[in-house]
C-alpha cells in the first residue's frame, strides 16, 4: 500500500501545504483519507480525479472535508465520459453536511455524484481496502481510520486528544499517521488535539512500527516536534506535502 501526503497542514492551509488529505493506493485502487481545505489542487499532481475509488472522512471540520465541494463539481460537470458514483463515508450527518457545504437544496443532489454512508460500526471495504472506524476524542463526532491492504495496515488518527480509542484502533499497525497539533508544555485545552509527545505515547502503547506526525499548525513553531517524540522506539518523521511512504 502506498501513502501520499497530499496535504498535512493542521486547522487551515499553510503557504507550503493544503490541509488534511492523504491518498492511499493499492493494486490500482485509490482512496482518500479526508479532503480538507486547499487539497483538491495538489491532489491533481498525484492522481487523476476521475480515478478515485472512494473518500473516507474522519470528521466534518473544514480542514478535513471542505474540498469535497470542488470534488463534487469535477465529478458532476467535467467534460468527457460521465463518472461513476464513488462511495463517501463519514460521521452520521455526512450527507446533510456535504449538502449544506455545497449550498444544495437537498441531500439527493450530492447523491448524484457520491454514494454517501455513515461510517459503519463493523469492518467494511472500499476498493482494495479494508477499513474500520473508531470513535476518538474531539469536540465533534470524529473517528480514527484503520486501513489494511496487501497485508499492511495504516491508522490515521484524524483529529483527537490522546485516548484509549486511538490506541485500540492502532494496535499492531505498521504505520501510525497521527496528528500533532499541540506543543507539549503549552496550556493546551483538553479533549481536542495531541502533541507530538502524546502521539508518540499513543503509538508506543499500540505497538506501531512507524510514526508519521501530521496536522502541525502554522501558528506554532513546530521545530521541537521530533524531539518531543524521541521516546518512540520505531521510526518517526514529520509529514511533508508530496511525501510518498510505502506502508
Ligand atoms: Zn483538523
Ligand atoms: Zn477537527
Amino acid at each position: 500500500m502506498r501513502l501520499t501526503i497530499v496535504g498535512c497542514a493542521g486547522s487551515f492551509p499553510r503557504p507550503d501545504s493544503a490541509a488534511s488529505c492523504y491518498l492511499l493506493e493499492h493494486e490500482g485502487s485509490r482512496i482518500l483519507l479526508d479532503l480538507g481545505s486547499g487539497a483538491l489542487g495538489p491532489l491533481q499532481s498525484h492522481t487523476e480525479l476521475r480515478d478515485l475509488d472512494g473518500v473516507l472522512l474522519s470528521h466534518l471540520h473544514p480542514d478535513h472535508f471542505a474540498d469535497m465541494c470542488g470534488l463534487f463539481v469535477t465529478r458532476r460537470y467535467s467534460p468527457g465520459p460521465p463518472m461513476s458514483k464513488i462511495p463517501v463515508y463519514g460521521p452520521s450527518d455526512v450527507a446533510l453536511r456535504l449538502a449544506q457545504a455545497y449550498g444544495a437544496k437537498s441531500e439527493e443532489r450530492m447523491e448524484e455524484v457520491f454514494d454517501i454512508h455513515p461510517l459503519p460500526a463493523e469492518v467494511f471495504t472500499v476498493g482494495a481496502f479494508t477499513v474500520s472506524a473508531t470513535r476518538v476524542d474531539h469536540p465533534v463526532e470524529a473517528y480514527a481510520l484503520r486501513v489494511t491492504a496487501g497485508g499492511s495496515t495504516i491508522v490515521y488518527s484524524g483529529d483527537t486528544a490522546a485516548c484509549d480509542g486511538l490506541v485500540s484502533a492502532a494496535t499492531g499497525a505498521d504505520v501510525a499517521l497521527f496528528e500533532a497539533s499541540f506543543r507539549h508544555g503549552d496550556d493546551n485545552p483538553p479533549h481536542l488535539h495531541m502533541s507530538a509527545r502524546d502521539a508518540a505515547e499513543m503509538a508506543s502503547a499500540a505497538g506501531v512500527g512507524r510514526l508519521i506526525l501530521t496536522h502541525q499548525v502554522a501558528w506554532h513553531d513546530n521545530s521541537g516536534a521530533l524531539a518531543e517524540a524521541a521516546d518512540f522506539e520505531g521510526d518517526v518523521v514529520e509529514a511533508r506535502p508530496g511525501q510518498v511512504v510505502e506502508v
